[in-house]
């Protein structure tokens, strides 16, 4: 079933959406789970979110070191007691050819499920802790983009405008459309 499924880039307006709890954890979900792994992988990605192949589910998976043994997956993920911030260098896959600083808190508690609906708890600091957040961000429809400052906005606008640019020449906007 998820054999079909791609990274999608910026400005698709399912990145945008607030991602809906799991409820039911199917092999459907893990087998969509496992081809987000091979996705991240193939982009040389250290996390993906649901949403950014285009499945607004409270879903993310990640692989800090790019080893199998780091892969981690992590259902309805919920963060909480942030501790500390540092400003830290971030770049995303539906965000191709862009990175910017971005400030995160240095520490943080996971509560999340794994794929059979059993709940677990971590905790993390620094680059884990980054990821986490900046894939938690994804499921609430929040992009690095909305959290650059104005020099950096300025400094990227180029790059969102061929982004735009390539998303109409792919999305023709049927009323324009030439008969
Ligand atoms: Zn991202």
């Amino acid at each position: 079933m998820p054999d079909d499924i791609a990274i999608i880039r910026y400005p698709d307006p399912r990145l945008r959406k607030m991602s809906e709890p799991v409820t039911h954890f199917t092999p459907e979900l893990r087998a969509l789970a496992l081809r987000m792994l091979e996705l991240m992988k193939e982009a040389r990605g250290v996390g993906l979110a649901a949403p950014q192949v285009g499945r607004n589910i409270r879903l993310f998976v990640i692989s800090p070191t790019g080893e199998e043994q780091d892969i981690r997956i992590y259902v309805n993920p919920l963060l909480s007691d942030a501790q500390d911030e540092d400003e830290g260098e971030e770049g995303c896959l539906s965000l191709p050819n862009l990175t910017t600083k971005v400030w995160r808190s240095k520490r943080l508690r996971m509560n999340a499920q794994d794929l059979d609906g059993n709940p677990f708890e971590e905790t993390a600091e620094g680059y884990i802790a980054r990821i986490w957040q900046h894939e938690t961000d994804h499921l609430n429809g929040t992009l690095i983009i909305d959290r650059m400052g104005p020099v950096a906005k300025l400094a990227a606008r180029r790059i969102l405008k061929e982004l735009q640019q390539k998303w109409d020449d792919e999305h023709p906007d049927p009323r324009k459309k030439k008969r």
